[in-house]
């Protein structure tokens, strides 16, 4: 694994790199070893302080912009397509004027509240009774009887507020449970007080292109940087970053599979990741699922290229909905590893999520301590779109914990 010094062509390559996928101002990799992926890959560029890089791959750096910008819409489509309808108004309704009657009726509530267990993409009858309890209690959903985006951060922003409640966005018997007390005013529940909600991402990208799309919770003008960057459970993200010149200690190449050949910095991840990503790729080889890895460890230094990069052809506000600043990039821990499968192409797409490989990891991550660290339905705290593909190592029991919740890195340290 030596990287040689990569000189003037490494710089040449920083300035027309043009990486970026939705994995937080990722690079892909390639090397000349793979052709076969030869449309995703990206170049592999150098980097760093400590480990310049080869360059062999840098001439394919241009040719692959396209891909790479397909991959990138790909993800906004997907991300867009998650927010639709569901809006608000139509509090009063027949059916919640109905309810009205029987909110105070405390055992006549099977007409109020469904027992079935309810949520994302369910419909019916059932969904807009809940929906109609929901703006009794001050949301303000449509009640369309479609468990939509809108209905989903509704319940987790209502179990958010109750301690007794997993924030899974299902609803169930406990969920339901406490939503009668609140029926009943037994309990109050301030709407939005919970988790943020996603909507305003919407109304941005709608409405106000020249605001920074992440000023509800991740402006980078308040950003703190890291005390403790070494820690397994450093919160890194658009308003936490890593010192400049932080370099993680012990960064080793794990023993698994990946889609290229060359000993690149981004093989890299400190020595105790590295050991559970290689029992994880195990585990996953056992269940006869083939994952592989495809980028991990990058250096303040090489982020800040391929931002700059990204910056160039999307401008800085695109630019910031997926592509991480230097210093907000997890990839600069070395606790994190993007995870691919030959069946995308070794792409960092959110198909990822739809392939047996990508099924397996969601399952089985925190077994090794891994997290998905951008999860589906939760870019309004991350700041960043649904990335199934992006493990964030923070120790098994920590990891178990994030995951039964169905919670984010941000919500388990209770910090944004
Ligand atoms: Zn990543």
């Amino acid at each position: 694994m030596r990287l040689k010094n990569a000189g003037l062509p490494l710089l040449a390559v920083i300035l027309c790199l043009t990486v970026l996928t939705a994995c937080t101002g990722n690079e892909q990799t390639v090397n000349e070893s793979t052709k076969q992926q030869s449309d995703q890959e990206e170049t592999e560029t150098p980097n760093t302080v400590s480990d310049p890089t080869n360059d062999k791959t840098s001439k394919q750096a241009n040719s692959k912009q396209q891909d790479d910008d397909n991959q990138n819409k790909d993800n906004t489509n997907n991300n867009a397509s998650q927010q639709e309808k569901d809006e608000p108004e139509n509090k009063k309704n027949k059916e919640s004027s109905n309810n009205d009657n029987a909110s105070s009726d405390n055992d006549d509530d099977e007409e109020l509240l469904p027992n079935d267990t309810l949520t994302e993409s369910d419909q019916g009858k059932q969904v807009k009774k809940v929906q109609s309890a929901l703006n009794r209690i001050g949301y303000s959903l449509t009640e369309d009887g479609v468990f939509g985006p809108a209905t989903m951060w509704a319940v987790k922003d209502f179990q958010a507020q109750q301690s007794a409640l997993k924030i899974d966005g299902v609803y169930g018997p406990g969920t339901r449970d406490i939503l009668k007390e609140a029926l009943n005013g037994q309990l109050s529940i301030t709407p939005g007080s919970g988790i943020k909600k996603e909507k305003q991402n919407e109304e941005q990208n709608e409405e106000k292109s020249e605001e920074n799309p992440d000023d509800n919770q991740n402006n980078q003008n308040q950003s703190n940087v890291i005390s403790d960057p070494s820690s397994f459970l450093a919160l890194v993200n658009k308003s936490h970053q890593l010192p400049a010149g932080y370099v993680p200690d012990n960064l080793v190449i794990p023993d698994v599979s990946f889609p290229f050949d060359a000993d690149l910095p981004k093989k890299q991840m400190r020595q105790t990741a590295a050991n559970a990503l290689e029992k994880m790729f195990a585990a996953g080889d056992k269940a006869g699922v083939d994952l592989f890895a495809q980028s991990g460890y990058r250096s303040y230094d090489r982020q800040e290229a391929i931002f700059a990069s990204n910056v160039q052809d999307h401008g800085k506000q695109e630019a910031n909905q997926f592509s991480a600043q230097a210093g907000e990039s997890e990839h600069q821990t070395g606790l994190t590893m993007d995870v691919t499968s030959a069946d995308i192409g070794f792409k960092l797409t959110s198909e990822f999520a739809n392939t047996d490989e990508g099924e397996w990891v969601k399952q089985h991550a925190s077994e090794y301590g891994f997290i998905i660290r951008y999860p589906k339905g939760k870019t309004n705290i991350t700041g960043y779109q649904y990335e199934p593909w992006h493990l964030r190592y923070v120790g098994k029991n920590d990891a178990k914990a994030i995951d039964e919740q169905n919670i984010t890195l941000e919500e388990f340290l209770g910090v944004r």
